[in-house]
């Protein structure tokens, strides 16, 4: 993987004049100018068909920009091979608004999953998958399957999935799209602890209660392009 230098590492996020179009000509996002240091925890806003999709789905190398650079924890996304992608994507906890879970297996399987795929070994697995339990507040469910739990509960299992890599940067896309506002906020408060720990923490979020309250920087997006970076700000100001 193309390392751009070890200063650029501080900077867990670059976005430079980013333009993302697609193959019907509908540009997503243009002029994106963005940096995120190393354990940020930011808001990206905006109406629907704004971009904020098109923003995560950048960031995870899903959509190739026609112009400008994205570099995402030294390594330049745009720049990266096909066969790569995977590799660099391990590296990004992402957590999505109906959770994905498998409905089939239980909850120590599907955070278990995540750590499969990168070869750990079954000793080291379950120390880690019940260590990441505990911080979700569900080591006593972890026999339970998704079908089992309510939607905060499931939301967890997704963040215990995200997080058992050890990721340096989570993207979490409407993450309480579909709870109630108690469990949003649970949720939010969550995403707030494992910000301390260190770890980038990027929301993309309708929710303009929690923006508020929580008083991040919020980046405002509007056909596209980037209208209002506030570093303690409020929903669509
Ligand atoms: P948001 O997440 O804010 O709703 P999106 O990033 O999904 O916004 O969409 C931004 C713009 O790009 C919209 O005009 C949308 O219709 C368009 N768009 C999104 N995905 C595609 C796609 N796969 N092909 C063509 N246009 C798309």
């Amino acid at each position: 993987m193309e390392i751009i230098s070890e200063a650029n590492e501080e900077n867990m996020i670059v976005m430079d004049d980013v333009f993302v179009e697609y193959s019907n000509g509908t540009v997503a996002l243009k002029e994106c100018n963005v940096c995120v240091e190393k354990g940020e925890f930011l808001f990206v806003v905006g109406r629907s068909g704004s971009g904020k999709s098109t923003f995560i789905k950048t960031l995870l190398g899903e959509v190739k920009p026609i112009s400008g650079d994205v570099i995402v924890g030294g390594i330049k996304i745009n720049k990266l091979r096909r066969k790569r992608l995977p590799y660099y994507r391990r590296r990004v906890g992402v957590v999505f608004q109906e959770f994905r879970l498998l409905n089939d297996r239980n909850v120590y399987e599907n955070v278990a999953l995540a750590q499969r795929v990168i070869g750990a070994s079954e000793r080291f697995m379950e120390k880690r998958i019940r260590n990441m339990l505990k911080l979700v507040g569900l080591e006593n469910k972890i026999n339970s399957f998704p079908g089992e739990l309510s939607g905060g509960e499931q939301q967890r299992v997704a963040i215990a999935r995200a997080m058992v890599n050890k990721p340096a940067i989570l993207l979490a896309d409407e993450p309480t799209g579909n709870l109630d506002p108690e469990n949003s906020w649970e949720i939010m408060n969550l995403l707030n602890e494992v910000n301390k720990l260190g770890t980038t923490v990027l929301v993309v979020t309708h929710n303009n209660e929690i923006v508020d309250r929580m008083k991040k920087r919020v980046i405002t997006l509007h056909d596209g392009k980037i209208v209002s970076d506030v570093k303690q700000g409020g929903y669509l100001q």
